[in-house]
């Protein structure tokens, strides 16, 4: 099966460009010059990602992008926000409103490809995890909910995901700037620092099960998440 891209920019000649690209990369492109002609999209059968210019007439990108987070049959559409220099500010809004990863512009449509691609992968493992347990933590992955054996673990959105990384992928060591290329999805804007700001909350939210020790520091090298101490 194809995959389907939603490609929501008023631009024509820039959605002519990525529609090239994308056929060539074997995927299907649609078109929609506004907000409008994207939900009306949508609405008959939601893409496999969406592809959403920031400034668009009437609507901005950030509000549709709000908007397909609404609601439920969109919520799960991973987004690739296009950007323009300058809209680097705006990027923590976007995030907030559920962006997948963003795109700034002049890009190439090398680089649009590769994105979207890594994008498509992470939604697929998402999908495909369902509930994993190690170590007496359990996470189920489509409902987002950390369990200590039957009791909820009350956590914040990012560490969710950055437990949900580690728990897909563990007793594997991950540099800070792969936990941001997996979990923020290589945001340029976030530091390296704020990797370490977040797996300090996820052992807090940990400690009061004992579970805190799963997640590792490798000295020298980053983190690792083990049931083998
Ligand atoms: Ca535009």
């Amino acid at each position: 099966m194809h995959k389907r891209i939603l490609v929501v920019e008023d631009e024509a000649s820039i959605r002519e460009m990525v529609a090239f690209a994308l056929r060539k990369a074997d995927m299907e492109a649609i078109h929609a010059a506004d907000a409008r002609a994207a939900l009306v999209a949508v609405a008959d059968t939601p893409p496999d990602l969406i592809l959403l210019d920031w400034m668009l007439p009437g609507m901005t990108g950030l509000e549709l992008a709000r908007r397909l987070r609404a609601e439920e049959r969109t919520a799960d559409v991973p987004i690739i926000m296009l950007t323009a220099r300058g809209e680097e500010m705006d990027r923590v809004n976007g995030l907030e409103a559920g962006v997948d990863d963003y795109v700034v512009k002049p890009f190439s449509t090398r680089e649009l490809i590769a994105r979207i691609k890594a994008v498509l992968r992470r939604s697929q493992d998402d999908d495909a995890t369902g509930s994993i347990e190690i170590g007496g933590l359990r996470i189920d992955g489509p409902a987002h909910r950390a369990y200590a054996g039957d009791v909820q673990i009350e956590i914040g959105p990012t560490e969710y995901r950055l437990l949900h990384f580690f728990m897909t992928h563990a007793e594997r060591v991950y540099s800070r700037a792969q936990l941001l290329d997996h979990v923020w999805g290589g945001s340029v804007y976030v530091e390296e620092r704020t990797v370490d700001v977040h797996i300090r909350r996820l052992r807090k939210t940990l400690e009061p099960f004992g579970l805190d020790g799963l997640v590792q520091t490798v000295r020298g090298s980053g983190y690792r998440f083990s049931a083998t101490p």
